[in-house]
C-alpha cells in the first residue's frame, strides 16, 4: 500500500489551492480566519462559486452532475478548504440528501432536486433526532398517517442544525407503529413553510443559534415527497449516516487551529519571551501535531482500503471520527491557552495597564472561547464517541453485540 500522494494528486492540490485563494470573497475569508459566523448569503454565494466550477458536490459521481473524484481527491479538496480556511459546501445538501436522492430517489426526484441541492437553491436540514431518539434513532416516534395522497405528520424533532435557514427538511417518520422498530420507518421530504410546522431556536453553550427544535402539528406531506419505499426508510437512514461519518476527521481544521494558536502565542509576552517560545506550549503543539500526522496516515490507509470511489462507508471511519474530534478539541484548547483571558473579550472590555493608552483592540479574541465550547458537541453529533466505539468493537474487532 503506497500512502504517498501521486504527482497528479499533488498537482490537483495546487489547482484547488489556487482556485480557493483566487475566488473566496475576502470578507468571507476574514470571518473564517477569526471563526466568525457567516450569513446565509455568504454561504450561498460561495457554494455557487464552487458549483460553477463543478466542485460544490465533491462526493457525487459524474452521473449526478458531480466531479466524479476519487476518495483521495475528495480528501485533498476538503483539506485545502479547512486549512485556508474556506467554508465547506453545506453538508446537509451535498453529503446527506444529495447522495440519498441520487441513490434512492425516483427519476423525477433526481432531475428536479439534484441541481437545486448542488446550487443551494434549496437549503436542507436534517430532521432525524427527537427528544427520545438520538443514538437509538430507531426509537423515533414522529408519526405519519396516510390519508389518500398525503401523510399527516405529528411529532417533535430536535437539534436541527441550521433549521431556521432551511427551505426543506429530510426526515424520518413512523408510518407503521405496529411493525418492529426499524421496520416501520419512512423517509419524507418536508417543506419548512408547511402549515403546522414551527421552528424554535436552541442556543448552544457558545452563545450562538445554529440548532433548533422543529414541531410538526398535523403537517400534510404529499406521498410524492417520500423517498424510496414506505416502511423502508431505515435503509435510507443507514446509508445517509454512513456517509455522514466519512471525511469527518477534518484534519485540516485542526491544523488551522494550531496555526492560529501559534500566531497568537508569538504575540503574547510571557516574562522576557513570548508564549510561542515557552517549552510547555511548544511541547503541547508538537504532541498534537505528531498525533495529527498519525491520523493523516490512518486516513490515507482507510481511503486506500476503500478503493477508488468508495461507495460503501468503511466502519474504520469511526476511528477517524473519534480521533479527529479529540484532536480538534485538543487544538482548540491550545488556542484558548494562547488567547488567555482575551478568549472571552468583547470590544472595549480590556483595560490597558497604562490608562493613557488607547483601549486595545481585543475583540479578535471574542470568538475563541466559543470555538472551544462548541467543539465539545463534536463528540456527540455525527454519532457519539461511545457509539463509534461500539461500531469499532463489533464491525472491526468482531466482538459480539
Ligand atoms: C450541536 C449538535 C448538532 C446536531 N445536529 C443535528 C441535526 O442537524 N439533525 C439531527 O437530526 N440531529 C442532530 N443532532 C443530534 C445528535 O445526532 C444527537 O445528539 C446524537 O445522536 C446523540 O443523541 P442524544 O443527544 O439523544 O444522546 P443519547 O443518545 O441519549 O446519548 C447520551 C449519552 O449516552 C451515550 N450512549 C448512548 N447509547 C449508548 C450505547 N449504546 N452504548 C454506550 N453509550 C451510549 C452517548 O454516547 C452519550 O454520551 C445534533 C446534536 C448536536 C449536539
Amino acid at each position: 500500500m503506497d500512502l504517498r500522494f501521486t504527482d497528479e494528486e499533488n498537482a490537483f492540490r495546487e489547482e484547488v489551492r489556487s482556485f480557493i485563494r483566487e475566488n473566496l470573497p475576502k470578507p468571507v475569508h476574514a470571518k473564517m480566519l477569526e471563526h466568525r459566523a457567516l450569513s446565509k448569503d455568504e454561504v450561498v454565494s460561495w457554494q455557487r462559486i464552487l458549483n460553477a466550477r463543478g466542485w460544490a458536490t465533491p462526493s457525487w459521481p459524474a452521473a449526478w452532475g458531480g466531479p466524479g473524484w476519487t476518495a483521495v481527491q475528495r480528501y485533498i479538496f476538503l483539506d485545502e478548504l479547512h486549512q485556508f480556511p474556506a467554508p465547506e459546501p453545506v453538508s446537509f445538501n451535498v453529503s446527506m440528501i444529495g447522495p440519498v436522492i441520487g441513490t434512492f430517489g425516483s427519476d423525477e426526484q433526481k432531475a428536479r432536486l439534484l441541481p437545486r441541492i448542488a446550487n443551494l437553491d434549496d437549503w436542507w436540514c436534517q430532521g432525524f433526532s427527537e427528544p427520545g431518539a438520538g443514538s437509538d434513532l430507531a426509537a423515533l416516534s414522529t408519526s405519519a398517517i396516510r390519508h389518500g395522497d398525503h401523510y399527516v405528520v405529528n411529532g417533535t424533532k430536535m437539534w436541527q442544525g441550521m433549521g431556521h435557514r432551511a427551505d426543506w427538511m429530510f426526515t424520518l417518520v413512523r408510518t407503521d407503529p405496529a411493525a418492529k422498530k426499524q421496520a416501520g420507518i419512512s423517509f419524507l421530504l418536508i417543506d419548512m413553510k408547511s402549515p403546522g410546522l414551527s421552528v424554535q431556536p436552541i442556543i448552544t453553550i457558545d452563545g450562538r443559534h445554529e440548532v433548533n427544535s422543529v414541531f410538526l402539528d398535523n403537517v400534510r406531506v404529499p406521498v410524492a415527497q417520500r423517498v424510496y419505499l414506505e416502511n423502508k426508510g431505515w435503509d435510507v437512514a443507514k446509508f445517509l449516516l454512513g456517509n455522514e461519518r466519512t471525511g469527518i476527521a477534518r484534519i485540516g481544521m485542526s491544523k488551522y487551529l494550531i496555526r492560529r494558536a501559534k500566531q497568537i502565542a508569538a504575540q503574547v509576552q510571557d516574562g522576557d519571551r513570548t508564549l510561542a517560545e515557552d517549552a510547555g506550549f511548544r511541547r503541547r503543539c508538537a504532541e498534537i501535531e505528531v498525533e495529527l500526522k498519525a491520523l493523516e496516515i490512518t486516513q490515507m490507509r482507510v481511503l486506500a482500503a476503500m478503493g477508488e470511489h468508495a461507495e460503501k462507508p468503511d466502519p474504520r471511519s469511526s476511528i477517524l471520527k473519534i480521533k479527529g474530534v479529540e484532536l480538534r478539541q485538543a487544538a482548540s484548547e491550545l488556542l484558548l491557552r494562547a488567547a488567555g483571558p482575551l478568549a472571552l473579550a468583547a470590544e472595549g472590555e480590556y483595560d490597558p495597564p497604562n490608562p493613557e493608552d488607547a483601549p486595545a483592540d481585543t475583540e479578535w479574541g471574542s470568538t475563541i472561547a466559543p470555538v472551544y465550547f462548541i467543539l465539545r458537541a463534536a463528540s456527540i453529533y455525527g454519532g457519539a464517541t461511545e457509539v463509534q466505539k461500539n461500531i469499532l468493537a463489533q464491525a472491526v474487532l468482531g466482538l459480539p453485540k
